[in-house]
């Protein structure tokens, strides 16, 4: 029997407990008889050794980053180095008020302007806000000020904006929250924007266009300058979705390759914790001609998510102008390590050298036979949970059917990396033996196959 599988309330024994407080002095101030609780409040009481051991054992039935290899493909779950939190978690930081007089935090203010500095020499834009709170919330605010760009030239008729049916789920769903109505470009076989394509559909009615680059397919746009200049001239504007920029640090600035708006996941590239639903941070950042739409202030209410931005600026420090640049390549060589020593075992729809992330569709032979289905994408997913592994970004992009999406990160070790490729090998050989022991994985963790459907639209997040 596990901790986890009891509630608190049922650890407890009564009259036992975890605490000792001294004796109080002051009297216990007057609760209005209207308010005041008629019956015993009943809490669970429960000693020290009890709390500790449930809510660790709790704590373990997650996994992270610092519990082991996480290759989630577009979301960058880069080792967070923890002289980040120690910078962030200083007292001199977390004591500050938000709301206390600007000559009182010239540091905290100095941390800001610093990072500002920074992220515009990585991106090659002018000026960033830090209000948004995640990279969608950035892109929202991004696409609103591609909307004031236009706007402000009288220029009514720019209500649609262009997103390669490669890009990221967050892209069509912020430009339709932003009001603007989405044209898809497609990708050539070659997993590149089809520049053919993205001609005709250029004109007075399209705002922009989003891009990544690095694509989600982790390949390089080349030829973005011809992309860039074509969408220039019909009077449109360049979106950056820049969450996952690592692989570009120190080397290659989407402003050089005529990007006017971009945001970053502080969150993804610059090594802040993520997941599970926080904590983040979106900054947006702009070229010369949008810099008169930027949002003033540039940090919100409470000075954006300010010890994610903490993390952020200690992490760039930390790697200084030389170090930065090795990120790229590191992540570069880590994946297409990976994606050699498994091409024999996994589809691989886009052979060339990929950048940070890669995409496999499917096992080359899933074990189907007689009335049994083969082994699918998720199989594969749920039974790298057994090995201790997180499972890569699966059934994304959407252009292939059993999409496996990939990326190590520079902070990993080729051990780990060989430890990752042998298990992949052996699932691979599982499921040819027997897809079964893959479609009913996992079979070692605390919680099986949960409805997911369900999981995600009805989450009982205490029981
Ligand atoms: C993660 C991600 C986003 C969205 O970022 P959130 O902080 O989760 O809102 C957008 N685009 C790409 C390419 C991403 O990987």
């Amino acid at each position: 029997m596990k901790y986890y599988d009891k509630l608190i309330f049922e650890l407890g024994r009564k009259g036992r407990s975890g605490y000792s407080l001294p004796k109080s002095f002051a009297s216990a101030p007057a609760v209005p008889e209207n308010l005041a609780r008629k019956t015993p409040l009943e809490l669970p009481e429960v000693s020290e050794p009890d709390v500790v051991r449930h809510y660790t054992n709790l704590s373990q039935m997650n996994f992270g980053v610092d519990t082991g290899f996480y290759p989630l493909g577009s979301c960058t779950m880069k080792y967070n180095p923890k002289i980040n939190e120690e910078v962030a978690n200083h007292p001199l930081f977390t004591g500050l008020h938000p709301l206390q007089p600007r000559e009182t935090v010239k540091g905290a203010i100095e941390m800001i302007e610093g990072l500002d500095k920074t992220l515009a020499e990585i991106t090659g834009l002018k000026h960033f806000t830090f209000l948004p709170c995640a990279g969608a919330h950035g892109e929202l605010a991004g696409l609103m000020l591609m909307r004031e760009y236009h706007l402000a030239r009288n220029d009514f008729a720019r209500t649609k904006v262009i997103v390669p049916d490669s890009a990221h789920g967050t892209n069509p769903a912020s430009a339709a929250v932003c009001g603007l109505e989405i044209v898809e470009v497609k990708s050539r076989a070659d997993g590149l924007v089809d520049v053919e394509d993205l001609k005709p559909l250029l004109g007075a009615e399209i705002a922009g266009i989003m891009m990544t680059n690095p694509n989600t397919l982790g390949l390089f746009e080349r030829e973005i300058g011809e992309i860039a200049k074509l969408v220039h001239d019909s009077g449109g504007l360049l979106y950056y979705d820049g969450a996952n920029m690592n692989p570009l640090l120190g080397k290659v600035r989407p402003g050089d390759m005529g990007f006017d708006i971009l945001h970053l996941n502080l969150h993804k590239t610059f090594s802040t914790p993520h997941g599970g639903g926080g904590p983040g941070s979106g900054p947006v950042g702009v070229a010369e001609s949008v810099l008169p739409y930027l949002h003033i202030p540039v940090v919100s209410g409470f000075h954006g998510n300010y010890s994610v931005m903490m993390k952020a600026y200690a992490y760039i420090l930390m790697l200084g102008r030389e170090n930065i640049k090795m990120a790229g390549p590191l992540a570069t060589l880590n994946a297409n390590y990976i994606k050699e020593s498994l091409k024999d075992c996994y589809k691989l729809p886009i052979p060339s050298i990929c950048k940070h992330e890669f995409v496999f569709d499917g096992l080359i032979n899933d074990g189907a036979h007689d009335d049994v289905p083969g082994a699918t994408t998720l199989d594969i997913a749920k039974r790298l949970l057994d090995y201790g592994f997180h499972a890569p970004t699966i059934y994304f992009p959407l252009l292939f059917s059993q999409a496996l999406m990939i990326e190590p990160t520079e902070t990993e070790s080729k051990e780990t990396l060989d430890e990752f490729i042998a298990v992949m090998r052996k699932i691979a050989e599982e499921a040819a033996e027997d897809p079964n022991i893959l479609r009913s994985a996992p079979h070692n963790t605390p919680v099986s196959r949960p409805d997911e459907t369900t999981a995600a639209r009805n989450p009982i997040v205490k029981a």
